[in-house]
């Protein structure tokens, strides 16, 4: 089953991928987000939300090209500044090309977020841990009866497990296995930046750093790889400047659930009443969960419609 926790690292990232694209809705979903976390840091007492200025290498020079071309675009202003000169931003890293700041840049401490809402939920006798067996929710007389509860609604947010879901695995996911290692060095010490060389670096103020993630749709178990650590420790010891011992506390593999269209799939099920789902998080759960999981809620209460682009019904 997939880990809530597989991930860890909660990067909310503006711009993604080798075109630097912003990502999907970011002036939208970010605020969503922000205003979540804190409201979460604030009820609980516990910091969860850590903005963090992101340094960005060009891998060539054609990189240094786009990127010159997407400052000036209006719509990238607020998220990249900064370019620097070969050297220049990061001398712990080799940097042939130089780099740029992506601004708005934040990390999210997801399986803090995750226990403290267990945990309060659980104190409220509104949680239960175990595996959910979708061939025990049956319809009742009005909405679903599930092992002595009943509920008007069900949602379903399982990640990658609705492929198994008998009411929504039709729904087209894309997963991707992806890998991180939480590391620690007796030499290394790097300023709090979040570093996107090939791979990622995000150290924390502990002096432990993250180093991920791989990537992978082709084997979808949970568990983590050798081959998977050994091209994070090799990607590590080629973006570092000079040689570190880097020494691994934790290895963890967890499922992306992207989707085909690279956009979450929220909403109600087309002809079972009361069921819903909110899923095709994708690499963006960190960022988008809060807004898909708003936009449902005010479906739900409110009767709001949902966004066309993240409608399941889009999938018709
Ligand atoms: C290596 C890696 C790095 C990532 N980095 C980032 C990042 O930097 N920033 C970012 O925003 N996102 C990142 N992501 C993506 C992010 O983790 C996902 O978008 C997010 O976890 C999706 O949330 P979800 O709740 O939909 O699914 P999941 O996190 O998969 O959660 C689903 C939960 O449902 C549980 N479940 C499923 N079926 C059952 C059942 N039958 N009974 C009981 N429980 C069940 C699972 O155990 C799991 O706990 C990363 C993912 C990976 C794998």
């Amino acid at each position: 089953m997939p880990s809530a926790f597989g991930a860890a690292a909660g990067v909310i990232n503006p711009v993604t991928g080798r075109w630097m694209t912003k990502t999907w809705n970011f002036d939208q979903v970010l605020p969503e987000a922000a205003k979540t976390y804190r409201a979460i840091e604030q009820k609980f007492d516990i910091q969860v939300y850590h903005p963090i200025p992101e340094i960005r290498f060009c891998q060539n020079a054609e990189d240094l090209k786009r990127v010159g071309r997407r400052m000036r675009n209006p719509r990238y202003q607020d998220v990249l500044s900064h370019m620097a000169a070969t050297g220049e931003a990061a001398p712990e890293f080799n940097d042939d090309f130089g780099t740029f700041r992506i601004n708005q840049a934040a990390y999210v401490d997801l399986p803090l977020v995750v226990h403290t809402l267990r945990a309060s939920f659980a104190t409220l006798g509104r949680f239960r841990d175990e595996t959910f067996l979708h061939s025990e929710l049956k319809p009742g007389t009005t909405g679903w009866q599930y092992r002595g509860l009943h509920a008007d609604k069900v949602i379903f947010c399982e990640g990658a497990a609705m492929q198994d879901n008998p009411w929504f695995k039709n729904l087209p996911l894309k997963p991707a296995k992806g890998e991180t290692l939480l590391c620690h060095s007796p030499t290394l010490r790097l300023p709090q930046k979040l570093y996107h060389h090939k791979k990622w670096f995000l150290p924390y103020p502990d002096g432990n750093f993250r180093i991920g993630a791989t990537y992978d749709e082709s084997d979808l178990s949970d568990a983590p790889t050798q081959a998977k650590k050994d091209e994070l420790l090799t990607a590590a010891h080629e973006a570092l400047k000079k040689p570190h011992q880097v020494d691994v506390s934790a290895h963890l593999a967890g499922i992306r659930p992207s989707t085909i269209d690279s956009r979450p799939i929220i909403g109600a099920h087309p002809n079972k009443l009361g069921l819903y789902l909110v899923n095709g998080l994708g690499s963006k759960g960190a960022s988008t969960a809060p807004a898909m999981t708003q936009q449902l809620t005010e479906h739900i209460l409110k009767k709001s419609p949902i966004n066309d682009e993240v409608n399941l019904t889009r999938f018709n």
